[in-house]
């Protein structure tokens, strides 16, 4: 069988039904998907504090990067290994999953070791050896949407990694760019439906880097579950202020706690579980 479309596999015309695959007890594509942590992995303090407070609030998935792809040569580049290694550890000691993103092929062993859901950036994603890597991976996939490309090069990046055997794969739209610069890049809404309408796999949204501006996270974040979308990243910092990358743009832990209950109420009202409230309830928050 084709379909019109140049993508294939990952098309809505190949297969009808939304894909669905567990990961850490939560269906993703199914129930709501909420991955929370810093920017970066800074330090054992840090990541330890950011994990326990998500914990609280029964999150399950931890993001944090320790390889990271910054525009400038001189900004801090990530703790690597280290990083990697310190994020396995809170999530363990927390009943988490670790998401970060891998910038080359030759890291694949390290990321099977220690990361849960293996995150390409915007940068990466038209790097065609890296997806044929992922595609042998048995590693849940987050592909972010390129910051200059159309939804028809997202889906093929996605064909790469689904044709090459792993069909675990979940798209993440995390704004475009354009002229307007008051926002750091411009998210692309429709693009939720739309992308939904086009392909079977799961599509979350990136507030975080989507707007860069912190106070715009909760409404854009709602915009996306209304839309459909099914789930978020979002970017926590115990200290935002002092943040060795993305502070601008990261949560005060009273911010995220606050986004919640009305996330939770848009998830009922789509049938989407998210069992969160028990937790921060219990916890004192
Ligand atoms: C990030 O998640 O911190 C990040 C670098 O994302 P993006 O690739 O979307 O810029
Ligand atoms: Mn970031």
């Amino acid at each position: 069988m084709s379909t019109r479309k140049p993508y294939q596999l990952v098309s809505r015309e190949w297969k009808s039904s939304d894909t669905v695959f567990e990961v850490n007890n939560v269906k993703i594509g199914l129930d709501l998907l909420m991955i929370a942590g810093p920017c970066a992995v800074e330090n054992k303090e840090q990541i330890f504090t950011i994990t326990e407070f998500l914990s609280k609030h029964n999150i399950k998935f931890l993001r944090g990067g320790a390889y990271k792809p910054r525009t400038s040569p001189y900004s801090f580049q990530g703790l690597k290994t280290e990083g990697l290694q310190l994020m396995r550890d809170a999530a363990d000691k927390y009943g988490m999953s670790v998401v970060s993103e891998i910038m080359s092929s030759d890291k694949i062993e390290e990321f099977e070791e220690y990361v849960d859901i293996i995150q390409v950036g915007t940068r990466n994603m038209q790097n065609y050896p890296l997806l044929r890597t992922l595609g042998k991976s048995k590693k849940p996939i987050l592909l972010k949407r390129g910051m200059s490309s159309t939804i028809e090069e997202w889906l093929l990046a996605a064909e790469y990694i689904v044709s090459g055997g792993n069909e675990k794969v979940i798209l993440c739209e995390r704004g475009i760019r354009t002229f307007e610069n008051s926002t750091r890049n411009t998210v692309d809404i429709s693009a939720i439906p739309l992308v939904k309408m086009l392909s079977h796999l799961p599509v979350i949204l990136d507030p975080s880097q989507g707007t860069g501006v912190r106070d715009l996270i909760k409404p854009i974040s709602q915009a996306a579950i209304a839309a459909g979308a099914d789930g978020l990243i979002i970017e926590v910092h115990n200290q935002p202020e002092e943040a060795l990358s993305d502070g601008d743009q990261s949560l005060f832990f009273d911010q995220f706690h606050h986004m919640l209950q009305p996330l939770n109420q848009l998830a009922h009202f789509q049938n989407r579980q998210f069992d969160y409230e028990k937790a921060a309830i219990e916890a004192g928050y």
